[in-house]
């Protein structure tokens, strides 16, 4: 297998043997991904994550479910690794590397740890991914967080922080990517944290992406194939980090098979990943929860909506609410010719229309602000609503689709925004364009609208009664008595 190092199949099989009391629990259930060397390091490879056809029945599996288009849906059965015998007959696919989940098997949304893989870019070697594993070390102790590290064998080091909890790959991904762009900014001349930078070299790219469902890594104890001679991917303590730093040799953070069997004898620095819980620090964790609702202010609730409608009566959409997307969040303002003419301003978030009822519509002067009654949120469906609700319901008269388009928040998440009372929004519809900012009141149902500068372009009277949609007038809409609305191409949950 490591012909230029005179290290056998019967080799790799025995050092997988004699490894597998240490190497065992952090395989027990996690699904892996053979990286298979049939002929050797010096020949082709190849990666299977699919369990091979032959695959004996006494080996244990795990379907992973792929919603990436690439494998149109289906399932991936991985192996799992968890008694001696499915390590050997893995090892005896001439498997040399075993990469395996962050997560175990059947919740694969819950990573045991992060992991941040530290890989050099030439002529930065192992040496420096020390002193940045060691930065990223003090930087979590001040968040009150464990962390420790093995060697990946290959040129760089992945340092562990585990958690074992029921924390999930939203929570730890964002937490990991923080962390490499604080450091990147702290040690602009050591660090990155984006891969495309990465290829200006002589720098550690600190990959916090690896944090993420489908995404394997190589196994502590695993054989590397990555040098002619098989190095392991060990764990290593902090101090022999140092110890190597202080003495500027990489070398000594390059362990042998034999090495690797000795060290674990005498201790496994890495070990505390695979029982010990942490959590996130706490005002991280809140910053990652939704936004309380205020009271009075309701979340996103169709109920009100739909208990006011009879929706045999009227062709409005029914309430249902759409699943979020990640295109452009829309805006609709409709015309609306109730027992009162006023404009309806709805915004997208939390998949549904946040609303409010504007009497005078939005001003486009600088400074002028108008009263926005809150109302209750309306189904997406409504952003393409146009024509009468008939006599006797809720809110009957004519609505025109008066304007349309796309909205983003200013400075903040608008749903943040939406709850903290403040929701500075820019505007890009077929009329309006441009920033005005919605400000809650001491009565929750009370808010303003109010145009930030510059002033934007007064609307003619005529503009005013054309619908942005068809170009009808109010008097042709109500006159024509229809009621247009087709889904937004929106995805109902
Ligand atoms: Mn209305």
């Amino acid at each position: 297998m490591f012909p230029r190092a005179d290290f056998s199949k019967g080799d790799v099989i025995e050092y997988y043997r004699d490894i597998a009391p240490v190497m065992m629990p952090y395989l027990k259930d996690r699904p892996l991904t053979l990286k298979r060397y049939p002929d050797g390091v010096d020949g082709d490879y190849f990666y299977e994550k699919n369990a091979p056809a032959y695959t004996p029945e006494w080996i244990e599996t795990f379907a992973v479910e792929r919603t990436d288009t690439k494998r149109g849906g289906k399932s991936i059965r991985y192996i799992l690794i968890n008694d001696l015998a499915t390590l050997l007959w893995c090892a005896n696919l001439a498997d040399l590397e075993i990469h395996t989940f962050l997560a175990k098997a059947p919740r694969v949304d819950r990573p045991s740890w992060i992991m941040l893989d530290l890989d050099p870019g030439p002529p930065a070697d192992i040496l420096q991914c020390a002193e940045v594993a060691l930065l990223i070390r003090d930087t979590l102790e001040r968040l009150s967080l464990s962390c420790y590290c093995k060697v990946s064998g290959s040129k760089g080091i992945q340092v562990y922080v585990p958690f074992n909890t029921s924390i999930t790959f939203d929570q730890t991904r964002p937490f990991a990517q923080a962390i490499a762009r604080l450091l990147e900014q702290q040690h602009p001349n050591l660090i990155v944290s984006k891969m495309t930078k990465f290829i200006r070299g002589g720098k550690v790219y600190i990959d916090w992406a690896q944090n993420d469902e489908h995404k394997t890594t190589v196994a502590p104890y695993s054989l590397r194939a990555k040098h002619p001679e098989p190095f392991v991917a060990a764990p290593c303590s902090w101090n022999e980090l140092s110890k190597a730093l202080k003495k500027g040799d990489a070398e000594l953070l390059y362990y042998s098979p034999g090495d690797a069997l000795k060290r674990a004898k005498k201790e496994d620095p890495l070990m505390p990943i695979l029982k010990q819980r942490q959590k996130l620090p706490l005002e991280y964790q809140n910053m990652l929860k939704p936004p309380k609702p205020v009271k009075g202010v309701k979340g996103n609730d169709l109920l009100a909506y739909g208990k006011k409608r009879d929706f045999s009566r009227t062709s409005e959409p029914t309430p249902k609410k759409a699943k979020l997307r990640t295109r452009d969040l829309i805006f609709v303002i409709q015309k609306h010719d109730a027992s009162r003419l006023h404009y309806d301003l709805r915004l997208e978030m939390e998949g549904v229309l946040r609303s409010w009822a504007v009497p005078k519509g939005l001003s486009p002067e600088a400074g002028v602000r108008r009263l926005a009654m809150h109302v209750e949120d309306h189904p997406l469906d409504y952003g393409t609503f146009e024509g009468t609700i008939p006599k006797g319901n809720y809110g009957a008269g004519t609505v025109m689709l008066w304007d349309f388009g796309s909205y983003e928040a200013v400075g903040s998440d608008p749903v943040k925004g939406y709850y903290d009372g403040k929701l500075h929004v820019r505007f890009n519809g077929k009329k309006i364009k441009g920033e005005w900012v919605l400000v809650r009141t001491k009565d929750p149902k009370q808010w303003f609208v109010i145009k930030i500068a510059p002033s934007a372009k007064p609307i003619s009277k005529k503009k005013d009664n054309e619908s942005a949609s068809s170009g009808r007038s109010m008097g042709k809409i109500a006159a024509e008595k229809d009621s247009v609305w087709k889904g937004n191409g929106v995805e109902h949950s």
